[in-house]
């Protein structure tokens, strides 16, 4: 045991009253500060009773008080970062919702920074100083982007569909095809929404096939709403047949049932139109009378997380007296970057300039293929000769459940270390500062440019000693 240096080390107290830790705490809170120097200390007196014979690392121990502080301010720096800070995606999925899905546009982001700083009229009229509702925010451009007279606002399609089921069919029935009884992931699936809306599931037709015959024979005196499903992230192909809509809507009318649809994705434009697959528009569906339409803000429509319901104005009415909408309800957040979102679809002159999904899913391959060498270039110089660096042909999809069999070509940068597995290389690139998410295909790690313009992005720069060293442990 090395009694001597263990008393020389400096105690807690004397860290504090040093001119840099001093400085520290006019940065980072004290009891942070506090603990993490207790931490460090603790670790050099752990060193120093190690026997000297067994100590590899006997250099390290930091006995000065002002190294001990530096020590300490090395791993408070990683607190003073945002946790959920920006990450590259090179995924080639452009909506992946375990990496936040859409990206907002400039002007969104910058709408939704601007309400967060402080108040906004969000339920304030300010032509007559009175109270107003929340969906005003967005009722007039949702009702000239979609043609339907009313909308409300919730916080994500999933909620939606809820709030729809559970206000018009609690305790009734919802009749679904089976084509139709959905999973999307993340545990939404139909019937288990269904069931917690309190509505029952009727289920008619098979898997593949159901017709207005099986529609009109469940209806009786408990059916409460005729329920259509996109199915979002799968085809049924082959011997296969669905229910119009249109038919289905002139069915509800007959027997006076309201139709929902719930579309996903939901596009406000024909994206056939920009030369990607066709995706149903919600106007379109408005148009052939169903009386409400549910969809996601954060998918094709490339906005903030959001569940948006629109339709009929009765319905909409009755909606909005649910407490769940209360339960439901977005913030000032959200609504700030759905309405500048909805505004920029009816102001922009060219959406795949303003939208970076849109303008990543349109993106000429020439124009991938040009960063993806650039960023070749770039990693063969940066990563040095152990690694091997190619350019490859790639597929990309929209992701999110919109357009499953949209495979979008696309050009990727492949990895492959003289020494480790695609696993390593993946590792070491969420590991640099931003992280970097790929994707390992054919034993190499891949990184896919269709959503990627600046090359450099995807040279890893090694995180800060700050951000790697851990705090408190
Ligand atoms: C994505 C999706 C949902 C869930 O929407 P969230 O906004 O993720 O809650 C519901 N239904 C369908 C058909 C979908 O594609």
């Amino acid at each position: 045991m090395n009694a001597e240096p263990l008393r020389a080390l400096p105690s807690v107290d004397r860290l504090l009253a040093t001119a840099e830790a001093r400085s520290l705490l006019a940065r980072m809170a004290r009891p942070l500060v506090t603990e993490t120097l207790r931490v460090v200390l603790d670790e050099q007196r752990r060193r120093l009773r190690v026997p000297a014979s067994n100590q590899s690392d006997s250099q390290d121990v930091l006995l000065d008080a002002a190294a001990i502080v530096a020590e300490a301010e090395r791993r408070l720096a990683r607190l003073a970062a945002p946790p959920l800070a920006p990450v590259v995606n090179a995924t080639g999925v452009l909506l992946h919702t375990n990496l936040g899905r859409a990206p907002l546009s400039e002007e969104v982001a910058r709408a939704i920074a601007d309400a967060a700083r402080g108040a906004v009229a969000l339920e304030y009229d300010l032509a007559t100083g009175k109270r107003s509702e929340r969906d005003d925010v967005v009722a007039d451009d949702l009702a000239a982007l979609t043609g339907a007279p009313a909308a409300t606002v919730v916080n994500n399609n999933a909620a939606a569909v809820v709030l729809a089921l559970n206000t018009l069919a609690e305790g009734r029935e919802a009749v679904v095809s089976r084509g139709e009884l959905v999973e999307i992931g993340g545990s939404f699936r139909i019937p288990d929404i269904l069931a917690k809306s309190g509505a029952r599931l009727r289920e008619v037709g098979t898997t593949n096939r159901t017709h207005l015959a099986d529609f009109k024979a469940a209806i009786g005196p408990a059916t409460a709403l005729l329920l259509k499903v996109h199915t979002s992230n799968y085809r049924i192909v082959g011997f296969a047949s669905s229910v119009d809509v249109r038919e289905l809507v002139a069915l509800g009318r007959a027997r006076g049932l309201p139709v929902i649809e719930d579309l996903g994705s939901g596009a406000l434009v024909d994206l056939s139109s920009l030369g990607l697959p066709k995706e149903p528009v919600v106007r379109e569906q408005v148009a052939a009378g169903v009386d409400l339409v549910t969809f996601s803000g954060d998918k094709l429509l490339g906005g903030p997380q959001a569940g948006i319901i629109v339709g009929r104005e009765d319905l909409i009415a009755q909606l909005r007296a649910n407490p769940l909408r209360r339960a439901f309800r977005p913030g000032r957040l959200v609504m700030a970057g759905l309405a500048a979102t909805l505004r920029l679809y009816r102001s922009a002159p060219d959406l795949t300039q303003v939208f970076p999904v849109l303008r990543a899913a349109c993106r000429s391959l020439e124009s991938i293929e040009e960063t993806a060498y650039a960023a070749a270039e770039l990693l063969a110089a940066a990563l040095g000769s152990d690694y091997r660096v190619a350019l490859v042909e790639s597929e990309c999809e929209i992701g999110s459940g919109a357009l499953p069999d949209a495979v979008l070509p696309s050009r990727a940068v492949a990895l492959r270390h003289a020494k480790h597995g695609p696993d390593a290389i993946a590792k070491r690139f969420r590991a640099a500062e931003p992280p970097i998410i790929g994707r390992i295909r054919d034993d190499a790690f891949l990184l896919d440019l269709r959503a990627i313009t600046d090359p450099r992005l995807l040279v890893p720069r090694p995180a800060s000693d700050a951000r790697s060293g851990r705090v408190g442990t």
